[in-house]
């Protein structure tokens, strides 16, 4: 499953595309019908995933630039802004498909997931 959200495919049938129109994520699955969104507030979890990757790599560029290459506190904090503001959007949709991959792992799709 965490191929298929490398892919960006369906968590179920790895066929299915659930971001056709770029960021906006699908309600179903267009080859198997499985509804993405599986309760109210369900990519919560994703969101933690997208700021934490994205906060563990920008600590990892601070550690870099602050101590690898000594740059000025002028020039890292606005290269780490622009990380975040790209970097956020830029792995949104891989959030979302590693949240499905570990929840369908955690609690695999039923019937009710399919309409
Ligand atoms: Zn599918």
């Amino acid at each position: 499953m965490l191929k298929r959200a490398r892919r960006l495919r369906c968590p179920v049938c790895g066929e299915g595309e659930p971001f056709p129109d770029g960021l906006k994520i699908a309600e179903r699955c267009d080859v198997c019908a499985f509804g993405f969104e599986r309760e109210p507030g369900y990519f919560l979890g994703a969101m933690v995933i997208n700021y934490g990757v994205i906060g563990v790599i920008a600590l990892a560029l601070l550690g870099v630039m602050a101590v690898g290459l000594r740059w000025s506190l002028w020039v890292i904090v606005p290269a780490l802004m622009v990380f975040g503001l790209v970097g956020v959007p830029a792995f949104y949709r891989y959030s979302r498909g590693i949240w499905l991959a570990m929840d369908l792992a955690a609690d695999p799709a039923e019937a009710k997931d399919f309409r």
